[in-house]
């Protein structure tokens, strides 16, 4: 039930907490600063810097993917290679053979990259390192993300979980998505692969450091999870949810809660409203 709701309850927090701020700014402006109750100056400044927290979180976020899209797209222009003829024909026979490229690296990964249109990227590595049947387990994985657009759905989520940074929990919740996607990728790649040829192809691939714009075979961290999905049991090693992340959201969802209705109480009673 929470992960039916939660989409609506963003779409519904994001433009409510956006308006608000705005309302504490305008608020900030016409308040009389040495006239006004010192706790209604403390509960604008809060909401308003929430807001101003939750930009400059997201703008990090936005700034680290545009440079690592900067750094892909110049690895692909330099070390771009032409797919030998057995992974063009693996990739074709999966329904991908104009989405994937290759580039020259000693390093084994893959990965699914672009917003609008995902392509995969493999290094010469990867196929130096890899046999045929775990080589098409690692592409049925990427062709899972490519299908569900994940960087893109990635980018969303840390976005969001960026802008709402004084809610610790938000942080886990987005890490608990990209464990969520990487486990039903590797599902996918089981149905078709079976699970100990994805094993054997994941303990070989290298830990590539996470760019928000690409979604890495084997991102830092969650290989503990996967391998324990492939065991058969249940994922572990995930993202630990810790208690003082959950005081810290509980305490500052409060806090902002009063400082909100303080805001709203405000608007009403500043003369002349806040237009
Ligand atoms: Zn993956």
């Amino acid at each position: 039930l929470l992960r039916w709701l939660c989409w609506p309850l963003v779409a519904c927090a994001v433009p409510a907490q956006v308006g608000l701020v705005a309302l504490a700014v305008i608020e900030y402006i016409r308040l009389d600063w040495l006239g006004s109750v010192p706790i209604d100056l403390l509960f604008v400044t809060v909401v308003a810097a929430s807001g101003a927290a939750g930009l400059v979180a997201a703008d990090l976020v936005l700034l680290r993917v545009l440079r690592g899209g900067r750094a892909l797209r110049r690895v692909r222009r330099r070390c771009r290679q032409g797919l030998p003829p057995p992974v063009h024909t693996a990739a074709t026979l999966l329904g991908i053979g104009g989405r994937v490229d290759l580039v020259a690296a000693g390093e084994a990964f893959a990965l699914t990259h672009g917003l609008l249109r995902p392509r995969i990227l493999l290094s010469t590595g990867l196929i130096r390192a890899l046999n045929p049947a775990e080589l098409t387990a690692v592409l049925v994985h990427e062709r899972d993300h490519m299908h569900h657009r994940d960087p893109l759905r990635l980018l969303a989520v840390r976005l969001l979980a960026a802008y709402a940074c004084y809610l610790p929990v938000a942080g886990w919740l987005a890490e608990r998505f990209a464990l969520r996607r990487e486990l039903a990728a590797d599902r996918a790649a089981t149905a078709h692969c079976g699970g100990a040829v994805l094993a054997a192809a994941l303990l070989k691939v290298a830990e590539v450091p996470a760019s928000s714009a690409a979604v890495p075979v084997n991102p830092h961290g969650r290989l503990e999870a996967r391998i324990s999905q492939l065991e058969g049991g249940r994922p572990t090693g995930g993202p630990r949810l810790a208690p003082a992340r959950v005081l810290a959201t509980l305490g500052n969802g409060a806090l902002l809660l009063i400082a909100a209705a303080c805001c709203l109480s405000l608007a009403a009673a500043l003369p002349g409203g806040v237009a």
